[in-house]
C-alpha cells in the first residue's frame, strides 16, 4: 500500500536563489525598510513570537528538520499567512543568518510599530533618546519584557530595533514589548498630555535614583550613549536622577544604567 507523504517542497541549494538573496538582504536596514520583514532565528525565538501573534512570511530550515519539534505549527502558521517554506542547505542557512554556526531555522516576520496615540496611561515605558547600539537596544528590550514593561519608544535617529543583531540581543523580547519610532518634536507634544510621571536620566542631575518616587504610569527616559540627554527632552522630565559614580568610570552602559533603573521602578 502506497503512503501519501505531504509534499515536500524542493531544498534550495543555489546562494543565487532569489529567496535566498532577498533574505540575506534583510541583514540591511534599506531593505527591511523595503520589505517590512526582519529575521529571526531558532526555534524558541520563532515559537514565542508564533505565540504571541507574529506569523512567519518566509521559513528557512535545514532540510530534513522537518519533523523537528516545532516545526510543524511554525510550516502551518507560515502557509496559512501566505508566507513561504523554504529547506536549504546547511551552507544556505549559515549565509542566511551570517553565522559560521547557525541555527536550524531562520524565520522572516513582518515588522510591527504602534504608535504614541495608542499608548494607554499605564504601565512602565522606556523611551530612548538616539540609542545608536543595537546590543544596547536590544539588551534593554529584554530587560524591559523581565521587568513587565509595555514598550520601547525610539526618539529620533535611533538604530533599528528590528536590526539581526537587536533581534538576537533582545532574545525574543523584540516579540514581547510595544515599539514605536518618533521625533523628539512629536514625542515633546504627546508627552504634554501623560498623565503621570516621567523619569530622565543625566549625569549632571542632582536627584539619586533611589531617592524618587517611582510611581506608574512611568516613562522612563534613557540619554544617548555619548551625548546623554538632550536639554530639550530633559526640560519635558518631571524629575531627572543619577545613578551615583563611585569609582573612576565617569558614567555607566546604557543598558545597565536602563536596568538598574526598571528594577528600581519594580521594587
Ligand atoms: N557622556 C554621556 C553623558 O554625558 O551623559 C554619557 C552617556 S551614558 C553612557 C548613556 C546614558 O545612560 C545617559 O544619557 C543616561 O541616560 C544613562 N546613564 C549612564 N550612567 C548614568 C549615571 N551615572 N547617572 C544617570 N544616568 C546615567
Amino acid at each position: 500500500m502506497n503512503i501519501k507523504r505531504p509534499e515536500q517542497p524542493e531544498t534550495i541549494t543555489s546562494t543565487s536563489n532569489a529567496e535566498v538573496k532577498m533574505l540575506r538582504a534583510l541583514h540591511e536596514r534599506k531593505y527591511r525598510r523595503q520589505t517590512g520583514l526582519f529575521l529571526a532565528e531558532g526555534m524558541r525565538h520563532c515559537t514565542e513570537a508564533l505565540s504571541v501573534g507574529f506569523s512567519p512570511m518566509r521559513l528557512v530550515y535545514a532540510a530534513g528538520r522537518e519533523t523537528d519539534r516545532g516545526m510543524s505549527a511554525l510550516i502551518a502558521a507560515c502557509k496559512a499567512a501566505g508566507g513561504r517554506v523554504l529547506p536549504v542547505t546547511p551552507n544556505l542557512l549559515s549565509r542566511i543568518s551570517g553565522k559560521d554556526n547557525p541555527q536550524t531555522v531562520i524565520s522572516a516576520f513582518p515588522v510591527r510599530y504602534q504608535e504614541l496615540s495608542q499608548i494607554m496611561p499605564e504601565g512602565i515605558w522606556v523611551a530612548l533618546d538616539r540609542v545608536r547600539d543595537p546590543g544596547n537596544l536590544g539588551t534593554i528590550m529584554r530587560t524591559a519584557d523581565a521587568v513587565g514593561a509595555k514598550g520601547i519608544i525610539l526618539i529620533d535617529e535611533c538604530t533599528d530595533a528590528y536590526s539581526v543583531e537587536a533581534v538576537r540581543a533582545s532574545m525574543g523580547a523584540v516579540f514581547n514589548v510595544d515599539i514605536i519610532q518618533t521625533s523628539s518634536a512629536d514625542f515633546m507634544r504627546w508627552a504634554e498630555g501623560w498623565k503621570g510621571e516621567i523619569v530622565g536620566t543625566a549625569l549632571p542631575a542632582s536627584k539619586d535614583y533611589r531617592t524618587v518616587a517611582w510611581q506608574q504610569p512611568l516613562i522612563l527616559l534613557m540619554g544617548n550613549e555619548q551625548a546623554g540627554l538632550s536639554d530639550t527632552l530633559s526640560q519635558q522630565c518631571t524629575q531627572l536622577v543619577r545613578l551615583p559614580m563611585l569609582g573612576r568610570s565617569d558614567s555607566l552602559n546604557l543598558a545597565v544604567a536602563t536596568g538598574i533603573c526598571l528594577y528600581e521602578a519594580i521594587r
